[in-house]
């Protein structure tokens, strides 16, 4: 593989308005209320009246070893050589919900088919709008305060770095890195 692309989410920047879902959703089309590319995630700690928010805009991971991809039964699943991204074949895809199982992050929606049966949905970086390689997705371009980054994984992680960040964990190994500050 060339390169592998993902996003560097800055959660001490997120007010959580959710600009990012919304582009997201309507720039893709997605009438759906259940189906969420990408998604704002809201962890609350401690007890009141000393409780602290953190707020993290997620998406696919377009992880390095995709649990999806290697489960999928129809080969409608595949990593991109040259940046890493996990995209989906929808003229191959059953709707049979296994990647939405095998996926660590429950990542993968389903879309209800006209007629019956399920076709599912995710994150493909914005590549079905004719994103070209020195553009960013959607979501990033709309985050009024600049929390959402997407380029190389090596710069996302420099960025990451001075903020004092790190990559996500995980099995699958997702080529996102977060920043965060409790509100
Ligand atoms: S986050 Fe889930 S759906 Fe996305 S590439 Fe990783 S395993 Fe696949
Ligand atoms: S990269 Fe595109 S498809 Fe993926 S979450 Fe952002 S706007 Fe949605
Ligand atoms: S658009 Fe930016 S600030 Fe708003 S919820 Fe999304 S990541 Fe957070």
């Amino acid at each position: 593989m060339a390169e592998q692309y993902g996003f560097f989410v800055d959660s001490s920047r997120c007010v959580k308005c959710w600009a990012c879902e919304v582009a997201c959703q309507q720039w893709h089309e997605i009438k759906a209320a259940t189906v969420h590319r990408r998604e704002v995630r809201e962890d609350v700690e401690g007890t009141f009246p000393n409780v602290k928010r953190t707020f993290t805009s997620l998406s696919c991971m377009h992880c390095e070893n995709p649990a999806c991809v290697e489960i999928c039964p129809q080969g409608a699943l595949y990593k991109r050589e040259e940046d890493g991204l996990v995209v989906q074949d929808k003229s191959k895809c059953i709707g049979c919900k296994t990647c939405g199982t095998a996926c660590p992050f429950g990542v993968p929606d389903y879309l209800e088919v006209e007629g019956g049966g399920f076709l599912m949905d995710k994150c493909d970086g914005c590549l079905s709008l004719g994103r070209a390689a020195d553009e960013t997705p959607r979501c990033v371009n709309t985050c009024p305060t600049k929390a959402l980054h997407f380029g190389k994984l090596a710069d996302m992680e420099a960025m990451a770095a001075e903020k004092g960040g790190s990559r996500l964990e995980g099995e699958t190994i997702p080529s996102v890195f977060v920043a965060r500050r409790q509100h």
